[in-house]
């Protein structure tokens, strides 16, 4: 591949160029008018505009994109993540056009986009699977009767679903109809498509992941796991890998279940496939992502390896150059999402002028970064602005290394998550591995962070009172 075209914004955008260059490769940008002067633009070889700032007039439009790549003679498009990343007809439209998708074949895309036939496609292998009910409810009668066989809670969620979204929990079975209808509403509002289905709601489960690589020869291996149980919202916010639980068996037995669950799609590619893991270490198949993950450097980190040269390697028709046995975890990584949100005001979105933004720098160090001091931060899009990784030979180790650089991360301007992450890596709970998806709930509470900036403000406040002090008793000695 000479050419090749990123179909995304942002921090995903600049990182995907990085690895370009680094392969000799030339990069072309695209952009809508609101991100005019982004680095993902200054960085890329060729840029061109897309249209408008709201997606659905830019970085949605598939049809146009491929019209900039096939006038400026690219071979590949990389999609990112979002956007059309899971878009099975523009694979489709990309490959009939004679342009490299840089990720799954559509059939994948398509099969693992939907949460019901993935676990269709899956029910062949041996992989265990939440309890629940793996049809979309067409019967209310039939969809309670299952639920109270499972047993309450059970959670509702949407076949098409992603980010959290058209999930519902339901505690009993008075609430059970009104609570569909919520995870109806709110799927047909984001994906269109409003089928729901039950599962049993797992109380205390860990978020773990295995990441998986696919060439076009047959040939597929796992890069361990991701733990990435500190969500809110049901979205993840900070993640590390390895994970603080995972014995070597229950690691060897759910990458072996990933790569099954890739061959079961005939995945080509980077993916990664979701589980859910249960106090006593049982784990259940959630999904599998059809594209690069946001979190993907805490594994790039512990294996060595940069998941971008790999998929365009594979898109490329190479054979993976390394097998299972080769592969081998090395020291421990961590990572922190920087969302313009506010952890003060339940993490809504905060936008705005940023008026200093200087980033950490030293050993053990990485900022994927796609924003700039003095620039605005666009309301249109996605709200994270980087993701800060770390990495040491231990977890402790990492887990310094990310507090000293939470500090060295300067934002002025707008509220970010780096105070709410300086709190979990602070966290005994956090610090001890023993912690689940119900951390947030359990023990973030906006006033905790509030006395901590108190505390702060006061010790500043002594310093500042000190210094005086010091300052006030050289002024008066004598000439
Ligand atoms: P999405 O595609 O919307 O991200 P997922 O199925 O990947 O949805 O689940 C997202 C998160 O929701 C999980 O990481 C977990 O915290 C929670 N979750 C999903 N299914 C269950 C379940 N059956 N029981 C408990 N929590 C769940």
């Amino acid at each position: 591949m000479k050419k090749i075209l990123i179909a995304n914004r942002g921090e995903i955008a600049v990182r995907i160029m990085k690895t370009a260059k680094k392969m000799g490769i030339q990069t072309v940008a695209v952009f809508s008018t609101a991100d005019r002067n982004a680095p993902h633009v200054k960085m890329a070889d060729e840029a061109v505009c897309i249209g408008e700032a709201p997606s659905s007039q830019s970085y949605l439009l598939g049809d146009k994109i491929l019209e900039v790549a096939k006038q400026l003679g690219v071979d590949g498009i990389h999609p990112g993540y979002g956007f059309l990343s899971e878009n099975a007809q523009f694979a489709n439209k990309c490959e009939q056009n004679n342009i490299t998708f840089i990720g799954p074949n559509s059939h994948a895309i398509e099969v693992m986009g939907n949460k019901l036939a993935a676990k269709e496609t899956v029910k062949a292998y041996d992989i265990p699977m939440v309890p629940g009910l793996d049809e979309a409810i067409t019967d209310i009668d039939k969809a309670k009767q299952v639920a109270a066989q499972i047993g309450f809670p059970i959670l509702i969620k949407a076949a098409a679903g992603g980010g959290g979204k058209g999930m519902r929990i339901v505690e009993n079975e008075k609430e059970f109809e009104s609570q569909m209808q919520r995870a109806i509403s709110e799927a047909t509002n984001a994906f269109g498509d409003g089928s729901v289905f039950i599962e049993k709601y797992i109380g205390a489960p860990r978020h773990i992941e295995i990441q998986v690589l696919a060439d076009k020869h047959g040939n597929i291996v796992h890069l361990f796991e991701r733990e990435c149980s500190i969500q809110r919202r049901h979205q993840k916010v900070v993640e590390e890998a390895p994970s603080a639980v995972l014995t070597p068996e229950i690691r060897q037995k759910m990458g072996a279940a990933a790569v099954q669950v890739a061959a079961s799609c005939d995945y080509v590619g980077a993916g990664t496939v979701e589980f859910l893991l249960d106090e006593n270490k049982n784990f259940y198949f959630l999904e599998m992502n059809t594209r690069l993950q946001v979190e993907h450097p805490v594994t790039e980190w512990i294996t060595g390896l940069d998941l971008v040269e790999m998929q365009i390697r594979i898109a490329d028709g190479e054979v993976l150059p390394f097998k299972q046995e080769d592969l081998k975890i090395q020291g421990h990584a961590m990572e922190l999402r920087v969302y313009a949100e506010d952890p003060l005001n339940d993490f809504l979105p905060s936008v705005g002028h940023l008026d200093t933004y200087i980033l950490p720098v030293g050993e053990g160090i990485r900022v994927d970064n796609g924003i700039e001091q003095g620039m605005d931060v666009p309301i249109y899009y996605d709200p994270m602005l980087a993701k800060l990784i770390t990495y040491g030979k231990t977890r402790e180790e990492a887990i310094q290394v990310m507090r000293q650089a939470i500090q060295n991360y300067q934002v002025e301007g707008i509220s970010t998550t780096l105070p709410f992450g300086q709190f979990v890596m602070e966290h005994p709970a956090f610090k001890s591995g023993d912690f689940d998806t119900n951390f947030v709930k359990k023990y973030y509470h906006a006033e905790l962070l509030k006395e901590q900036y108190q505390e702060e403000a006061q010790i500043a406040a002594y310093v500042a009172l000190q210094q005086y002090l010091d300052d006030q008793k050289q002024l008066r000695l004598p000439n």
